[in-house]
């Protein structure tokens, strides 16, 4: 690992544009699970209620399985190591912006600015009938399915099965990747279409990539350094070698 954890800082210390991307796994060590794989959410939960079109039929139902999970479970959950650790890169000057699939708003409240937020966020609601977006406050979800002042229906401003990306995070994504020498991707496994081309197209492109996952996934093949662990301590040691503080 120590080896490995001096190879990774000296690039990040080269690096002219570093960006990180970041899955499931940087909010796992913040009490979130990730979706796939052993203790994921979708071995224990069918995932059918965040489909598009059941949610346009059973709005009340699924609002009721998104709010028990999404808002009173996951908006539970604080920033950890990794987080602040990403925001602390970027103040340093180290990194660009952080790319993420999460829906959490975590590398917002650990501090991190220039956030991409790839399938958009549950920190937001967005109205179906007249597209205003409202954040998402204490009484928002009292009665449920929440509705907009105008009436329409209000869903949370993250994708659904069957929608697709947001053109403005897509845009802003493929631009990093053109424009960045370094990638760090941080606890995702690379399965998730489009999302997961994103370093991909950049390692293409000539980028570094490091990696920080406890297991292997669909990058470690293509990765110039992979650290092998949770991302909190991965996160942590690199800082500390970088001479910056979390
Ligand atoms: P994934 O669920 O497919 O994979 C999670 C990855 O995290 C795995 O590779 C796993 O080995 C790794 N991991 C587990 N513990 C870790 C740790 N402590 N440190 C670092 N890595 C760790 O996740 P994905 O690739 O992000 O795809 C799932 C999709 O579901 C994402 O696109 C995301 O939008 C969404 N999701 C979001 C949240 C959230 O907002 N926190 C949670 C679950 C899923």
């Amino acid at each position: 690992m120590n080896e490995a954890l001096a190879r990774a800082a000296a690039l990040l210390r080269e690096a002219r544009h570093a960006t990180a991307f970041t899955g499931a796994g940087v909010s796992v060590e913040s009490g979130i699970p990730p979706f796939r794989g052993p203790g994921g959410l979708w071995s224990r939960v069918d995932p059918a209620f965040i489909e598009i079109g059941y949610f346009l039929e059973h709005p009340a139902e699924s609002w009721r399985r998104i709010k028990g999970i999404f808002y009173d479970h996951f908006g539970q959950a604080q920033p950890n190591a990794a987080h602040f650790g990403l925001a602390a890169l970027e103040a340093a000057g180290r990194l660009r912006s952080v790319i993420t699939q999460n829906i959490d708003d975590l590398h917002q409240q650990a501090g991190s600015r220039e956030v991409i937020e790839f399938h958009g966020s549950s920190r937001w609601l967005l109205c179906l009938e007249c597209g205003r977006r409202e954040a998402v406050h204490a009484g928002s979800l009292a009665a449920l399915p929440p509705r907009c002042g105008c009436g329409g229906l209000l869903k949370p401003d993250f994708i659904f099965f069957g929608e697709g990306i947001p053109e403005k995070s897509l845009q802003r994504s493929y631009q990093e990747a053109a424009q960045a020498d370094l990638f760090l991707v941080i606890g995702s496994s690379g399965e998730v279409q489009p999302a997961c081309q994103i370093p991909v197209l950049a390692r293409n492109r000539g980028a570094k990539l490091i990696e920080i996952n406890p297991h292997p996934s669909h990058f470690t093949p293509i990765a110039d350094v992979f650290l092998q662990g949770p991302a909190t301590k991965a996160v942590s040691e690199l800082i500390k070698e970088l001479g910056l503080r979390n």
